[in-house]
């Protein structure tokens, strides 16, 4: 499979539950359950125009987590000039599952981490596909560079065989 890894950028919304559910559901796939495949990058450093940071989000694919409709990961990172691979809510992951109600900021109650492990799942699945399509689009242009040696590899014998035709 390709090896690029996928930026997880949470919008950490300071002083909202569903903001605290951004980040810890970051967390939960960064640190548990796709640590190979994934790279978290801090909203506040992009809008710091930290370069490392901006250099991630413009070379990798990203996924963004808002907690909120502003939705300030996913224009954060469009604005760095990265590319949102996929763009995920908590609020509609709460719509999916309203027994799980966020409360809590510094620390989550047990909805909210619930909620946050409901939707790190979600995104885990997300990075799959990303990854598989990455490695379909890995594959074509792969095939279609052996596809063009050969084609080159070709035009060169004919090129010579009718040098040597002309001898
Ligand atoms: S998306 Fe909403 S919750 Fe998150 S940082 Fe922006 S305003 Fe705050």
């Amino acid at each position: 499979m390709n090896d690029t890894k996928v930026v997880i950028v949470p919008c950490s919304g300071i002083g909202k539950s569903y903001g605290t559910v951004t980040r810890e559901a970051a967390y939960d796939v960064v640190e548990d359950l796709r640590p190979d495949e994934t790279q978290l990058v801090a909203l506040s450093m992009l809008v710091l125009g930290d370069e490392t940071a901006r250099a991630a989000v413009a070379q990798l694919p990203a996924v963004t987590i808002d907690g909120c409709k502003l939705a300030c990961a996913t224009k954060m990172v469009r604005e760095s000039g990265g590319t949102v691979a996929r763009e995920y809510a908590v609020l509609d992951a709460y719509r999916r599952h309203r027994e799980m109600k966020p409360a809590g900021i510094a620390e989550l109650n047990e909805g909210g981490r619930q909620l946050a492990r409901a939707l790190a799942d979600e995104i885990a699945t997300g990075i799959d596909q990303i990854k598989r399509s990455l490695s379909a689009d890995w594959a074509d242009s792969a095939d279609s560079e052996a596809e063009k040696s050969a084609e080159s590899a070709e035009s060169a014998d004919d090129s010579s065989s009718a040098e040597a035709d002309n001898a």
